[in-house]
């Protein structure tokens, strides 16, 4: 069973759906309130965990309603909940989601005590951290955060997984420290500088990436799969066409069944397409953390990809 520890947010997301997203100063009806668990990194911790890794979470959770009821969801799912902190001093993080009729939305995300995670809450967990087969980071916690669980990673060998959504600048002495950095279109655009519209720019992108100090570059594309530009080569795996009903979460599927892939030693083939396939199958159901594939359901959506042919290394 790989071991996979995952250090970032950890959200409840109050959902919404109403005819339009409201103007301002405006009061509009709406459903129903749908509470559900989501977050980046939860997300991602989730992912990994049911498709059948060991997973730590790392992560800085208040002392509130919503922070028990996230965390009695991660024991439910397995997950090693020790190296979250209780803060007192400060809300769990929320997000406020409406969602529109016409599948639009409008988010502000609470980040709560997630914006307190710190290098010091990292390092009480080195030791998880140091005995894991891949780590994965996400930017939704503070940049010095994610650097200093990297750093204690990269120090023992330990695979490392940086997925930088939320976009935001990273130096290259922060790139350097991905084994592998996961963004999406738009992150690959944001952090490149280059545009991102065809997967030639995504190819570009990634190449801009890898000389800006990332090892191996994969850029999410939505419907069109995954571009993986590595040292072994560059590799285009195309997602199953699906009915689509709600894509949140399908980046974080993707990154969670990435760090199972790698943690099982999958070659980096395989593992873009596992991965891929994890993204595919969240997409066919509403929710973040609801949405999550189990490994039967990947293993699923991964057989019909591999008829469809396509994906070979170049
Ligand atoms: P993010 O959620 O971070 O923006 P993407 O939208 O690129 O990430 O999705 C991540 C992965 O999920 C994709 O690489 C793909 O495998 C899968 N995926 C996303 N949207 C679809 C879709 N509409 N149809 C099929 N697969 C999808």
């Amino acid at each position: 069973m790989p071991s996979i520890v995952v250090v970032g947010s950890s959200n409840t997301d109050l959902v919404v759906r109403a005819p339009r997203i409201p103007s301002p100063g405006e009061t509009i009806l709406g459903g129903n309130l749908e509470v559900v668990p989501g977050g980046k990194g939860a997300n991602q911790a989730v992912a990994a965990a049911r498709l059948g890794a060991a997973v730590t979470f790392v992560a800085r959770i208040g002392t509130d309603a919503f922070g028990d009821r996230s965390i009695e969801g991660f024991r439910r799912e397995g997950i090693d909940v020790r190296a979250i902190r209780r803060d007192p001093t400060r809300p769990s993080g929320a997000a406020l989601i409406v969602v529109a009729e016409d599948g639009r939305n409008a988010i502000v995300v609470a980040p709560g005590s997630n914006a307190a995670l710190s290098p010091e809450d990292v390092e009480a967990a080195a030791d998880a951290i140091r005995a894991a087969d891949v780590l994965v980071v996400q930017l939704e916690t503070p940049v010095e955060t994610v650097v200093r669980a990297l750093d204690i990673a990269r120090g023992s060998g330990v695979t490392t997984i940086l997925n930088p959504a939320p976009a935001r600048p990273l130096g290259r002495d922060v790139l350097a420290l991905a084994d592998w950095l996961t963004p999406n279109e738009t992150e690959a655009a944001s952090l490149s500088g280059l545009p991102v519209r065809s997967m030639a720019d995504a190819e570009a992108a990634a190449r801009a990436l890898r000389a800006q100090g990332a090892g191996g570059v994969i850029v999410t594309l939505g419907a069109e799969g995954a571009l993986a530009v590595w040292e072994g080569g560059t590799l285009h795996v195309p997602a199953p066409r699906v009915a689509a009903v709600d894509t949140v979460a399908a980046g974080d599927a993707f990154n969670g069944a990435l760090a199972v892939a790698f943690g099982e030693g999958r070659g980096m083939a395989a593992a873009i397409w596992f991965a891929c396939a994890a993204g595919t199958a969240s997409v066919t159901r509403r929710g973040a953390q609801p949405s999550l594939p189990t490994r039967d359901e990947v293993e699923v959506v991964l057989a019909r990809t591999t008829e469809s042919g396509g994906g070979a290394v170049r």
